[in-house]
């Protein structure tokens, strides 16, 4: 099958039809209408095989991943997702990884209305990178830079159970909704949208919560104080994470796609009765630079708010 051919059966209908969409995939470029008084959020990101997903992970949820990633960066700036572009390297054209991968791709992409509108095809190592294009009301993106001493730290949902799944992956006996959480990862959108207007900073959790809220504090020159009695757990995690690893996992493990938000204390409630996920407290912003923990016995300890590096 010739890259054409591959592209046409495997990509060329796989999205929801979008009005804005007014030449897709098919010539040099897709020609797109973005919404009159809305400004345009892009964002890429690359996964590559055996590293950003296991090499054995199925088709479908590496198609699904691919996007995930990308859609929790337009979540994580309150945009709405629009369009997409793929850029895909693969080692053989196998059309059963192919028909899998696409079938990933087309679940998630439906569900979020987004519409897949070009890319590239060529033969290399498995890398995915996709570029997403989302808009948002001039003015309303959530941004890192806004957070100022006094707000309150949250987090979506729960920490930790992507990197407990990656930790536990050759073991018999790894429940299948702990596994979910590495391979279908799912984008926080309704939050981001809900959270326009509330929250002062925000961003979403890829590389593990101490890092990346470093960056929320270096982008707004703030500190802050986290309680790691407070960090959100599953039940799952709380069932099967060694009590030794249990911090470090919900403190620096990656891939959990959750937002970290800060807002002033009077939007906490408003915040949570907006969203469709928990919305727990986690620490504070403080005018003190560096970031800190309080542990069980109630002493603060410095953390290093760095994540992960890839250099
Ligand atoms: P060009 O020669 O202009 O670079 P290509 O031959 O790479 O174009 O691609 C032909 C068309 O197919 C273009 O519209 C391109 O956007 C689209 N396309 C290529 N690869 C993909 C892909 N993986 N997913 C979606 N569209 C793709
Ligand atoms: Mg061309």
């Amino acid at each position: 099958m010739d890259e054409f051919a591959l592209i046409r059966r495997h990509f060329a209908g796989l999205s929801p039809a979008r009005a804005d969409v007014l030449l897709g995939i098919g010539d040099d470029c897709a020609l797109l209408q973005p919404s009159p008084d809305r400004q345009l959020a892009v964002t890429s990101d690359t996964l590559i095989s055996g590293r950003h997903f296991p090499e054995a992970t199925a088709p479908a949820d590496i198609g699904w991943k691919a996007l995930a990633v990308n859609l929790s960066d337009l979540a994580a700036m309150g945009a709405e997702p629009r369009w997409f572009t793929l850029a895909l390297s693969l080692p053989v054209a196998d059309a059963d990884w192919l028909a899998g991968f696409a079938a990933g791709l087309r679940e998630l992409a439906t569900a979020s209305g987004i519409a897949l509108v070009g890319g590239d095809t060529t033969r290399g190592p498995l890398s995915i990178t996709i570029t997403a294009m989302g808009e948002v009301p001039p003015g309303q993106a959530l941004r890192r830079d806004g957070a100022r001493a006094g707000d309150l730290v949250c987090v979506t949902g729960t920490l930790g159970d992507a990197a407990l799944a990656l930790k536990l992956l050759d073991q018999p006996g790894l429940p299948p909704p702990l596994r979910r959480r590495l391979d279908r990862p799912e984008p926080r959108l309704k939050a981001g949208l809900a959270l326009r207007g509330l929250a002062t900073a925000a961003l979403d959790l890829s590389d593990g919560l101490a890092g990346d809220l470093g960056h929320i504090l270096a982008a707004s020159g703030v500190g802050a104080e986290i309680d790691l009695r407070a960090l959100p757990a599953s039940s799952h995690f709380n069932g099967l994470a060694p009590a030794a690893d249990r911090t470090e996992l919900m403190l620096r493990g990656g891939d959990d796609y959750e937002l970290c938000v800060c807002l002033p204390p009077e939007a906490l409630e408003e915040a949570q009765q907006r969203l469709d996920v928990p919305l727990t407290q986690i620490g504070r912003i403080t005018a003190q630079p560096g970031l800190r923990s309080v542990d069980v016995s109630g002493s603060t300890q410095p953390q290093d708010a760095c994540g992960y590096r890839h250099f």
